[in-house]
């Protein structure tokens, strides 16, 4: 048992990361195709004696290509952990009203997470390619590949919070509604927190905020997901890399009526082209937004558009939370690593108790899964999103079952 281990593949909407993790989530390899769909895109890996590698491509790849690298990678340069591999876990991003659990992949599942694409059109298209990847690259494990939805941590959500203010009709027929995403972080992030809190799980209130290239926010009450950002698609809520966020849909009316832009194309608009994007006219990537903040107004504007729409859904989380709130939680490359952006936010949320360690908030870039809180203060953590363990966890779980079936 100790040798098998699990292959984990996050196709996201703008990386591929991948890890080889064994049952007692142990990871012997890590890796990440970054900054996809530029010009500079590179694959990194970390093995487990700390050995970092990098590799540039020449130019800019698809994620088919960045998918048989990985592949070729585990065969030729990771042949002892390649061998050892009884079964692949994917990140799906929606599975729909349908599937609300973890499931093994078979033909059926397959067709509900295609026809789940409607509901995140920049993610379960590329979560289908990692699938279909591993079953061409690894035929023999083809019943062994298992999907773990962003979706399923938020069947939780109550009613007041899911449905949409139209016609309940195409709730009951369509089943229309709030999905949210990033769920399968924010299930780690919450175990983790209370471990950190030292509570039980089930009386953890907490308000993540999960901050990457796709953003979210989600009030956790009692250890389960009570309210979250992102809508019916990943692309409600916050100020993202390139999506909108929260928008009057009379806005779509405009563009469409009034402007004459076509439906396809309003839709490329919201989706590739807004968020940070859209109004810094300069990049989606924070990390060179960051480096421009001092320097260009355009870019200073997006920031504090960001920090300002995210510090008004930390407030409004009180609401769900009864004002009993045990931390509050950044996690996703934003979250993480910009201590610039944790300092904008809790200064504009002071009010509410939380009280900013400037020290701990900048070392805290270095040295992950810690406080960088005031004594006095509402507890702020910074906790590293991990995505791939429970994805790994829940791999296991499903293939011993089906063992023992
Ligand atoms: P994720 O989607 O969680 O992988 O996060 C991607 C986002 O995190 C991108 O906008 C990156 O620019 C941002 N990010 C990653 N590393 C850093 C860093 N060291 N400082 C600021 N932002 C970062």
């Amino acid at each position: 048992m100790e040798k098998k281990v699990i292959l984990v593949l996050n196709c996201g909407s703008s990386t591929i990361k991948f890890s080889i993790i064994n049952f007692k989530k142990k990871i012997f390899l890590k890796g990440v195709i970054d900054y996809l769909k530029t010009s500079k895109v590179c694959a990194m890996w970390t093995h487990l004696n700390f050995s970092k590698e990098i590799f540039y491509f020449k130019k800019k790849i698809t994620y088919k290509i960045g998918l048989k690298f990985i592949f070729n990678l585990l065969k030729n340069q990771f042949k002892k952990y390649y061998n050892n591999i009884i079964g692949v876990g994917h990140r799906v991003v929606h599975g729909g009203e349908e599937i609300k659990k973890t499931s093994l992949i078979t033909k059926e599942i397959l067709i509900k997470i295609k026809k789940s694409s409607i509901y995140a059109p920049l993610h379960n298209p590329n979560n289908l390619l990692g699938i279909k990847n591993s079953l061409k690259y690894l035929p023999h494990l083809s019943d062994k590949n298992v999907a773990i939805f962003d979706t399923t941590f938020h069947s939780t959500i109550p009613k007041i919070a899911f449905l949409y203010a139209i016609p309940y009709f195409f709730y009951k027929k369509h089943k229309i509604r709030r999905y949210g995403a990033h769920g399968i972080n924010y299930l780690y992030i919450t175990q983790k927190s209370a471990v950190l809190l030292n509570k039980n799980i089930y009386s953890t209130n907490l308000i993540i905020c999960h901050l990457g290239n796709g953003a979210s926010i989600t009030a956790i009450v009692k250890g389960k997901s009570a309210d979250t950002s992102m809508g019916l698609t990943p692309l409600e809520g916050l100020v993202m890399g390139t999506r909108c966020g929260d928008l009057d849909p009379s806005i779509i009316f405009y563009l469409y009526e009034i402007l004459k832009i076509p439906i396809k194309k309003i839709k490329k608009i919201l989706m590739k082209k807004s968020g940070l994007l859209g109004l810094s006219e300069i990049n989606s990537d924070f990390r060179i937004l960051e480096k421009q903040y001092k320097d260009n107004i355009q870019t200073e504007i997006s920031i504090k558009i960001f920090c300002y729409r995210l510090s008004k859904y930390i407030a409004s989380y009180f609401v769900p939370l009864n004002g009993k709130i045990d931390a509050l939680i950044f996690t996703g490359g934003i979250g993480e690593n910009s201590g610039l952006i944790r300092k904008k936010i809790i200064k504009k949320i002071q009010f509410l108790g939380f009280k900013l360690d400037k020290i701990k908030n900048i070392n805290n870039n270095f040295q992950k899964n810690s406080s960088i809180h005031q004594e006095k203060s509402i507890p702020i953590f910074v906790i590293a999103a991990d995505e791939e363990k429970m994805i790994a966890s829940e791999t296991f779980k499903i293939l011993k079952n089906c063992e023992q079936k």
